[in-house]
């Protein structure tokens, strides 16, 4: 059997065409919502991201500031510049680029984002919501995740979910939503870096996330008859080629839904971000 796709660009279309709506909408009120990037230092990967994230803001008629701080900015000094941007009426949303150089702690300045520009949802208040259920401003990989397994319109009731990784941008905001629907969510297992027998529970999941960026981690002679996988773990090659942490071909001739490795997780993350930014201009002005 070979899996059906869960098409990030299709949910990402679909998204950013809600997000298009509402942009009309605050339009004719005379108000464009605007995100603030905050990057510390040049590091190359935040660099493509920042490139991707003014595109897409830019593409929907979102306005979208890079402010670039020098690379041996202190954390004092960072938590004083989102400050800045927190009392600052201009500015919708704030967006931290990881990493941060050695030396800043990002809890900090998470914790110095006000949580109502924090498009990214890592304010304590708004992790905080996450556990209350249903947040309108969450981890945007996390909540991309959710809207590739509900496009597969798949009852999750009761089945075994699989988290691989536990980070708090991606696994743990993972699980956490998956048991969001009280008596109707699957039952959720994180593994992890000390999970002592990762194959054991793969071979048992019917859904498997998977967020830890090692080809070849998850052997696809574990996956399960009929599972549902997303490969959140990327690892780009020198070449442009992205492998996800199990090989895409011989997972998909198992599975029943899979995420494409390139025009899955990623096209669905940026519209959230998207989302979120509109959302929290609504917030602000009480919409
Ligand atoms: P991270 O380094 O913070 O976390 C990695 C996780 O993997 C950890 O929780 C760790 O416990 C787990 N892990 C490491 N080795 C393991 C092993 N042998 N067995 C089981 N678990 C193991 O990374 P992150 O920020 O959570 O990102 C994870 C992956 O997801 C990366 O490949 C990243 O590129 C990708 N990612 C993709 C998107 C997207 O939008 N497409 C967004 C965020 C992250």
């Amino acid at each position: 059997m070979a899996a059906q796709l869960m098409d990030g660009n299709v949910v990402a279309k679909r998204i950013k065409d809600e997000v298009a709506r509402d942009m009309e909408a605050l339009k004719v009120k005379g108000i464009i919502p605007s995100l603030a990037a905050v990057q510390v230092g040049d590091n190359p990967e935040s660099k493509m991201y920042v490139g991707m994230q003014k595109k897409n803001c830019e593409a929907i008629g979102l306005v979208y500031n890079l402010h670039t701080l020098p690379a041996d900015t202190s954390e004092t000094a960072l938590v004083r510049y989102i400050e800045k941007l927190n009392s600052d009426r201009s500015v919708n949303g704030i967006i931290l680029q990881m990493p941060l150089p050695q030396g800043i702690n990002p809890r900090s300045a998470q914790k110095a984002l006000s949580p109502a520009k924090d498009v990214e949802g890592m304010n304590p208040s708004n992790l905080g919501m996450l556990l209350y259920g249903n947040p309108k401003i969450g981890p945007c990989t996390a909540l991309s995740v959710m809207e590739l397994l509900r496009s597969t319109g798949e009852n999750l009731k009761g089945r075994e979910a699989v988290v691989v990784g536990h980070s708090e941008i991606v696994g743990k905001p993972v699980a956490i939503l998956l048991l969001q629907w009280l008596t109707d969510s699957p039952t959720v297992t994180v593994c992890h870096i000390a999970t002592k027998d990762l194959e054991s529970h793969i071979r048992r999941a019917d859904i498997i996330i998977s967020a830890v960026g090692k080809p070849g981690l998850i052997k696809p002679e574990w996956v399960k008859e009929g599972a549902i996988i997303v490969l959140v773990g990327i690892k780009r090659l020198p070449d442009g080629t992205a492998l996800g942490d199990v090989d895409f071909e011989p997972a998909s001739a198992k599975a029943s839904w899979i995420t494409p490795v390139k025009g899955g997780v990623g096209p669905v993350t940026t519209a959230i971000l998207l989302r979120n930014t509109v959302e929290v201009t609504k917030m602000q002005l009480g919409i």
